[in-house]
């Protein structure tokens, strides 16, 4: 079998253990499916992530061993079809949310988004790719080549007629909200005062996504600003060196990756990591904004054979708030920030960020507002995950999964102010008939000083 994603990491896993149950058939992609020992702890109710779709459903085949066991049966032959193509494994993975809770919290580090990825890959290559995975693994492209997608997704968020002809048509789902870009994109002319050259400073780059690009601008400015203000010197990408053919601005791949779409998301890898060489080759670190498409740069680019250029890149990126609060335990962050008054605010993690321990970064690079009293809320996946909440035959599924933690959460405190960073989650709490909630960069900027703004 070939497989699309590079597996070696796992190459020793099992090896000269009798017990291991290894399938026959995968090569190392079946030794990371096999490192699962079938302790059920993932069909625990309890705290942390692990695994939403069996909380809302109870069945042991949606949880990630159940998925294991229909995986390891697809891999020894054991089902009546060819191993990607079985519909009862088909259904148990569709329903995966890749918020990775599986790599963090079970004992044996089951990564079930890493694994679902491959399978998708896989089922694709000889099903062929959905037009509704094409158009959301495209939206970065589509933004910039169609400039009225803005206008379109506004007319179907308001049109009921519209979004049922969506639903029949592209299996997206009319209950829901899409998100909708900002009037106008990111542009760094608008921060430019704010990126002087000036050699004394330590040196960072800001690395623009697109979801902060097309949907948030100001969560891009914002962040330019507190850096700033704090006393680094800021490079964004250079855009235009790195631009291929369409002109189209640097992107993770993230949306390409989620949709299976292995081989157009390395090709946006290879864009980003050559953007990126000589920042690298002058030690800087990297900062970003939206959890998922950051911590994929540490995590997903390790699996995607791009060789040792992402392996330094893995070194040395950081989200926005991981970096202060690293700045802040080595004594370096000497920037302070006004008081927003007495404020309670609830703290929305991204699954990837909990995954990886960041939501500890986010309290504490918050205590430097004074009296802000923040409370991480205690939740699952929201059940937006990228784009599966927004797909017709899972909105009422995503709907439950934010029922389990943080719809709840929110409704208990009405009046509290919420930081989400992840994209897909802010629109989750949109959805849910919350107001809009905030991502760090803004608060930060909201408790500047009006000297802090100015600061160059
Ligand atoms: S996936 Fe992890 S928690 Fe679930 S049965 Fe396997 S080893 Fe246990
Ligand atoms: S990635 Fe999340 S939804 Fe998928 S198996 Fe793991 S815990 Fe469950």
């Amino acid at each position: 079998m070939k497989l699309f994603l590079d597996w070696s990491a796992y190459k020793d896993a099992g090896m000269g253990d009798a017990y291991a149950d290894i399938p026959k058939t995968g090569g190392d992609y079946a030794k990371a499916v096999a490192v699962c020992i079938n302790s059920r702890a993932c069909e625990q109710a309890g705290k942390g992530v692990m695994c939403p779709s069996f909380r809302i459903s109870g069945n042991s085949r949606l949880s990630t061993g159940g998925r294991i066991k229909l995986l390891k049966e697809a891999l020894n032959a054991e089902l009546d079809s060819s191993p990607f193509e079985n519909g009862a494994l088909a259904e148990a993975m569709d329903l995966c949310v890749s918020c990775k809770g599986c790599k963090r919290e079970c004992e044996n580090e089951v990564d079930m988004a890493l694994i679902k990825a491959e399978f998708l890959a896989q089922r694709f290559s000889t099903t062929g790719i959905p037009l509704r995975n094409r158009l959301f693994a495209a939206i970065p492209k589509l933004l910039v080549k169609f400039p009225r997608l803005g206008r379109l997704i506004k007319w179907r968020n308001r049109h009921r007629i519209l979004a049922r002809c969506a639903d029949r048509l592209l299996g997206i789902s009319a209950n829901v909200k899409l998100p909708e870009p900002a009037e106008r994109s990111f542009n760094a002319a608008n921060v430019q005062d704010k990126l002087k050259n000036d050699t004394d400073r330590p040196e960072v780059v800001l690395f623009v996504d697109t979801f902060n690009r097309h949907f948030n601008p100001a969560v891009a400015e914002a962040a330019v600003s507190v850096l700033a203000a704090a006393g680094y010197q800021v490079h964004l990408l250079a855009e235009d060196e790195h631009a291929d053919a369409a002109r189209q601005p640097l992107c993770c791949g993230r949306t390409y990756f989620a949709n299976g779409m292995i081989n157009q998301a390395r090709q946006e890898a290879h864009r980003l990591l050559q953007a990126l060489a000589p920042h690298l080759e002058a030690d800087r670190w990297i900062i970003g904004l939206e959890p998922s498409c950051i911590l994929s740069l540490r995590d997903e680019y390790l699996a995607m054979g791009l060789g040792e250029q992402a392996k330094r890149l893995a070194a040395k990126v950081l989200l926005l708030e991981e970096f202060i609060a690293k700045e802040q335990s080595a004594k370096r962050w000497t920037l302070t920030f006004s008081t927003l008054g007495k404020q309670k605010l609830l703290i929305h993690g991204h699954c990837h960020q909990k995954a990886v321990g960041a939501t500890k970064a986010m309290r504490k690079a918050l205590k430097l507002i004074p009296e802000l009293d923040s409370q991480q809320i205690e939740s699952s996946c929201c059940g937006m995950a990228g784009q599966f909440g927004l797909e017709s035959e899972h909105a009422g599924f995503s709907r439950q999964m934010a029922e389990q933690g943080l719809y709840p959460a929110l409704r208990a405190e009405p009046d509290a102010a919420v930081v989400a960073n992840g994209f897909s989650c802010q629109q989750q709490i949109l959805n849910g008939g919350y107001a809009r909630p905030l991502h760090i960069a803004e608060i930060l900027y909201a408790a500047l000083d009006p000297d802090g703004r100015q600061r160059r």
